[in-house]
């Protein structure tokens, strides 16, 4: 007797369908899965006969061939565990094939027959609706994380024999009815830190807000003390809403790395990762046996801040700007690559010396030689990827005795989200979400100057020899500051400020 069923698996953030061909016949009893890697073919063999034979199932003592299609593509074994399951148990199913042909089953198997939480489930469960199946069988504890997709029957089982039972209306399983006894935690926007608590510093939040309305990669340096870590962290307090789609796109990276809190079950808040700067390869890139999302992933449409920038290796960083550069990420696993989105808004902090205090106030230890190496550890190509230098001077934190005003966070992020909607609008029909997405054969498209804008942008053109790729920054930081204005075209004003974001580069880097 041949069946099949119908599984899902994960290529990246994305899944594709399964077809599990289960052929049952008389002759020596025996049980063979085609298609998986031997290590996992052994264990989904032990687990799924010791889950049928605990659920109180008879094990057919028959022989028993597996196989999983498309043969050429790399599977998780232990999703296809309910799967296979289902398809030894055919002759106590009571369902017509029809049944089964608009049907997804995943899940992994304890020994005693419960299912087991998976990781990956939202883009599972997307693509299963994309391609048209009328209904998922999911384990119950990935309910939450899976409840955003609709258009498709999510049908959540705590065991294998509920769901035989389901299948053949047995039982019934209201969703609604089963959310109503799951205690939800809300995820509040708050923070406990708030740019109101930063005195002075205009210039460098003003820097930050820029980076968060238009996205553009921010490095602070300046010497130690001055609070550079403090402002750069607080850039998560005015970063933009997401949109549903952002969710999406950014619960499928968390449901496949497993981040996903059961009770809140998709990310609405932009992630802000902050690994140290003795992170490693894989842990800031990704990586593994099982090709898990690195940090830069993992910061996707959010921040990813690198603080003390020159402490990391110098190799690591280097691998870092590809990844920057592409807005995604290859990771090879075994013989498959696996490529994830890292739409990343990189902010990073250094000192501009070893002892910190060069071209400060405070007389600098270092000799030339230490500085120049010091300096070397950011290559000129990772520098390239910022758009906005911010030289925090140390002067200013000496505001603490001034009466000053020093907006809320609120107030930033207002007018940091007002910024965002035009670029929603304006990259409506285009893959671009940012304005530091803009390439630079559609600068003329999207970045258009007034008369004025132009001739100062030329003059600093030709007086500072800027490469293509410095102007391309410059015209882009300019169209974010004339968001934020909601001006529609660039003007002198917003090329002046654009290109004082320059001046920590030819202070402490060139
Ligand atoms: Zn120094």
């Amino acid at each position: 007797m041949l069946s099949i069923v119908n599984s899902c698996n994960l290529i990246g953030i994305d899944g594709f369908i399964v077809n599990v061909e289960v052929d049952i016949t008389r002759g020596m009893p025996c049980f063979n899965i085609v298609g998986l890697a031997s290590v996992e073919i052994k264990e989904a063999k032990e687990r799924v006969k010791s889950a049928i034979i605990n659920s109180n199932f008879e094990f057919p003592t028959k022989r028993i061939i597996v196989n999983l299609s498309p043969a050429d593509i790399k599977k998780e074994g232990s999703l296809l565990d309910l799967p296979i399951s289902i398809g030894l148990l055919m002759n106590y199913v009571k369902r017509e094939k029809s049944y089964f042909d608009e049907t997804i089953f995943v899940g992994e198997l304890s020994l005693d027959g419960t299912l087991k939480k998976v990781r990956g489930i939202l883009p599972i469960v997307l693509s299963a609706k994309q391609n048209g199946y009328k209904r998922i069988f999911i384990p119950y504890d990935n309910l939450r994380e899976s409840l955003y997709v609709d258009g498709i029957d999510i049908i959540p089982i705590k065991n294998l024999k509920e769901c035989i039972n389901y299948i053949n209306n047995e039982i019934k399983l209201n969703v609604d009815e089963i959310l109503k006894n799951i205690d939800f935690d809300i995820e509040e926007e708050s923070y406990e830190e708030d740019f109101s608590d930063v005195r002075g510093n205009y210039f460098v939040k003003r820097g930050l807000e820029i980076a968060a309305a238009g996205n553009h990669n921010v490095i602070l340096t300046g010497p130690p003390g001055c609070g550079k870590t403090m402002m750069a962290r607080r850039i998560k307090t005015i970063m933009p809403d997401l949109d549903r789609e952002e969710m999406i796109e950014i619960s499928k990276i968390y449901s496949i790395a497993g981040l996903i809190n059961n009770n809140i079950g998709i990310i609405n808040k932009r992630p802000f990762r902050a690994p140290h700067h003795s992170a490693t390869n894989v842990s800031l890139l990704g990586g593994g046996a099982k090709a898990i999302p690195g940090e830069i992933v993992l910061a996707h449409r959010g921040v990813l801040f690198l603080d003390e920038l020159a402490e990391f290796d110098r190799k690591t960083l280097d691998m870092l700007r590809q990844p920057i550069e592409d807005g995604s990420i290859s990771l090879s696993r075994l013989k498959f690559y696996v490529k994830y989105p890292c739409n990343t808004l990189i902010v990073a902090a250094m000192n501009p010396c070893p002892c910190g205090y060069f071209m400060s106030n405070t007389e600098c230890k270092c000799s030339a030689y230490e500085i120049m190496r010091y300096k070397n550890k950011i290559s000129g190509p990772l520098l390239d990827r910022f758009d906005i230098f911010l030289d925090v001077d140390p002067i200013e934190c000496d505001e603490f005795n001034k009466v000053n005003f020093n907006e809320t966070s609120e107030t930033i992020k207002n007018r940091v989200d007002k910024a965002k909607n035009i670029q929603r609008k304006r990259f409506k029909n285009s893959d671009i979400k940012n304005n530091d997405e803009i390439k630079s054969y559609q600068i003329n498209k999207y970045c258009k100057l007034d008369k004025d804008g132009q001739k100062i942008a030329n003059k600093i053109f030709n007086k500072y020899k800027l490469s293509n790729r410095s102007y391309t920054k410059l015209l882009k930081t300019a169209r974010t500051i004339a968001d934020l204005e909601l001006c529609e075209e660039i003007n002198k004003n917003h090329i002046l400020e654009a290109f004082s974001y320059r001046k920590g580069y030819y202070k402490y880097f060139k």
